[in-house]
């Protein structure tokens, strides 16, 4: 498939849907506490959907079962909300999930402490949130797909954090995947190069050590070989002669 070019009407719908994603992930978010299960999260988020006239763009997405993937600690991506997965003081939870809304879709993932966390959570969540955002700074019109996936690899791998390799992010619009991938890791100065109008998914996945990941036989949840926990955040932008545009913000 090749990458999508969108216009400024189409831009001002995907940044609505954009919009309506960062509010559900964080009405969620900000209710988890201990005690809820992952199926009470994901009700959450379905439940914002519809005040706000529109659905999850994930529900039924090559068959998958939530409004929004809930992955907890040691999930890396693809957590299957579940009535039988109980949080806990300490958890973290990501909480991945996108609106389809007037024929568009968005995406955004955030991971969120449940109570008071771990040093080593504090800082994973931390240094993956801060590698978005080295990631987005590369979004620029004339750079190529590669400065944004070297930014992140570089920001996280010089901090001894591994960096999920099997999935990456990509561009959005219509679909919920569209082309290019955009891996979390890289060299500069090669792929894809970055026009105005393009419409991305920059999403680092990080482990607080070592790379490897293998997924659980649900045949969804992804975890860490190692057991190690795992943090994912995720903004949809769009590249703009002005620079690179937040559309999964409020
Ligand atoms: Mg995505
Ligand atoms: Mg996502």
């Amino acid at each position: 498939m090749s990458i999508t070019i969108k216009s400024k009407t189409e831009l001002a719908i995907m940044r609505e849907a954009g919009r309506i994603t960062h509010d559900a992930i964080w009405y969620a978010g900000e209710r988890l506490k201990p005690g809820m299960t992952t199926l009470d999260v994901d009700k959450l988020v379905g439940e914002y959907y519809a005040r706000h006239g529109c659905k999850s763009a994930f529900k039924g997405l090559y068959g998958f079962p939530g409004h929004a993937c809930i992955s907890v600690n040691e999930e890396v991506i693809h957590g299957i909300p579940k009535a039988s997965h109980r949080l806990k003081e300490g958890d973290i939870v990501s909480i991945d999930t996108g609106a389809a809304y007037n024929g568009y879709n968005a995406d955004s993932c955030w991971t969120f402490p449940v109570g008071k966390i771990t040093d080593e959570a504090k800082a994973l969540l931390e240094v993956t949130e801060k590698s978005l955002y080295e990631g987005i700074a590369q979004a620029q019109v004339g750079n190529r797909i590669g400065d944004i996936s070297h930014a992140v690899e570089e920001y996280c791998a010089s901090r001894g954090y591994g960096i999920v390799r099997n999935y990456c992010g990509h561009g959005i619009g219509r679909e919920v995947h569209e082309s290019p991938e955009i891996p979390n890791w890289g060299k500069p100065g090669r792929g894809p190069r970055l026009v105005a109008g393009m419409t991305i998914c920059i999403e680092p996945m990080i482990n607080a050590r070592g790379d490897d990941v293998r997924t659980l036989n649900d045949n969804w949840t992804v975890v860490t070989k190692n057991g190690s926990l795992s943090a994912h955040f995720e903004h949809m932008i769009a590249i703009t002669p002005d620079g690179p545009v937040i559309l999964t913000e409020s």
